[in-house]
């Protein structure tokens, strides 16, 4: 296990004495999307086994999810919408007019037993990170990053969007400026819809360009309010550190916001199977780390990832990073062992490499810096 060590903006913070907590609920061990889905893995009971193993929930910081309540939902989910996925679990049966009209009880978006508090923990989740991180901490809520959410229908596994709730509770506190970075594969569609037409949210999205839901184009600004930065297949370490500098920082510095919400997928990594993105663990953090440096109050929240290894392995390395730690590069057996039972259907047994086993940190990935990334710099920046 490694030593303490205190590294770059999260030293800072950590000395001036405002500690990061970490949100989440045992309800995430309990319930599950079912056989079959991409989202039946084991995930952030995974995430938090292994930061107990390494110590890193020893000096407190954790707390435990609130559950949103249905007047908190209707603040942006339609009230007949919420009412269905109430109705649709209790029934356990999901009709022809729900699977058309909510998207409800589809390969995508099963109804499941225990979805409907399941979602409301993570909805609550996401408004107590912002509350929290109002008061000047970086708040944690890994099982967050429902981005595809809309008002009235589920779509892509998400079936509220729990990052609309983080920020407009920071706009509910008189937050004037906030910012939404969204690092997961997959386009922050659903937020950027939410915020198309608030110039008081700015929303960033750096994801795999031609992959579901095909939208969040490069010339896609989102009524001015948004910027979108779709990367080509196998796009590496020394592209995404090139567009976190050249593009993502200076955007963000220039919005100046007093907030920001940042989604972290895991899908990004290299090893996902819905994604060709080929990142390291480190590159997300460090990109993370710099991100929590640009406003006073910072909530990070998950997101996608099909692969348990990789997920729980960047997940729980945010949560060191956030609290100065090192990332070992040889994990304790009891890590080792947790890690050694998981499962996934979408990975193949040949295919898990040994280091998602044996360490946190992944070997760096560098490559080319191509063109067509340069290219995305200049366009986002552009008038
Ligand atoms: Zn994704």
């Amino acid at each position: 296990m490694s030593e303490l060590l205190k590294t770059g903006d999260a030293r800072d913070r950590l000395q001036s004495g405002i500690e990061p907590v970490f949100i989440s609920s045992e309800i995430y061990r309990s319930t599950g999307y079912g056989n079959n889905h991409p989202l039946a893995i084991a995930r952030i009971a995974t995430v938090l086994d292994i930061c107990e193993n390494l110590g890193w929930l020893d000096t407190g910081g954790y707390v435990d999810s609130p559950v949103a309540s249905f007047e908190e939902l209707s603040k942006f989910h339609t009230p007949d919408y919420i009412q269905a996925i109430i109705s649709e679990e209790n029934a356990g049966i999901v009709s022809k007019e729900s699977r058309e009209r909510y998207k409800l009880g589809t390969m995508e978006n099963p109804v499941f037993r225990g979805l409907f508090k399941r979602a409301c923990t993570s909805v609550g989740g996401s408004i107590e990170a912002a509350k929290r991180a109002a008061s000047g901490c970086t708040a944690y809520h890994p099982s967050g990053g429902t981005h595809h959410g809309q008002p009235g229908r589920a779509s892509g596994f998400c079936y509220f969007n729990d990052l609309v709730f983080a920020i407009l509770t920071f706009l509910a506190l008189d937050f004037q400026r906030v910012l939404y970075v969204d690092l997961d594969a997959h386009h922050g569609d659903g937020v950027q819809d939410a915020f198309e037409q608030d110039s008081r949210v700015f929303t960033l999205s750096i994801h795999e360009k031609e992959r579901w839901p095909y939208t969040g184009k490069v010339d896609d600004r989102g009524g001015g309010n948004a910027r979108n930065l779709p990367v080509p297949r196998q796009f590496n370490d020394t592209e995404m550190d090139y567009l976190i500098k050249t593009a993502v920082l200076p955007l963000a510095r220039r919005f100046n916001p007093q907030a920001t919400v940042i989604t972290c997928g895991a899908d990004g990594l290299a090893g996902d199977p819905l994604s060709s993105m080929q990142l390291s663990n480190g590159c997300l953090i460090g990109a993370v780390e710099q991100l929590t440096s640009i406003a006073p109050s910072t909530v990070i929240v998950g997101g996608g990832g099909y692969n348990p290894w990789t997920l729980s392995r960047l997940w729980a390395g945010i949560w060191g990073m956030l609290n100065g730690h090192q990332l070992p590069s040889i994990l304790p057996d009891s890590c080792e062992n947790i890690l050694s039972a998981l499962e996934c259907d979408l990975v193949d047994e040949e295919d898990v490499e040994s280091h998602w086993l044996t360490s946190l940190a992944d070997p760096d990935n560098p490559g080319p810096l191509r063109d067509e990334v340069k290219r995305i710099a200049e366009q986002v920046l552009g008038d």
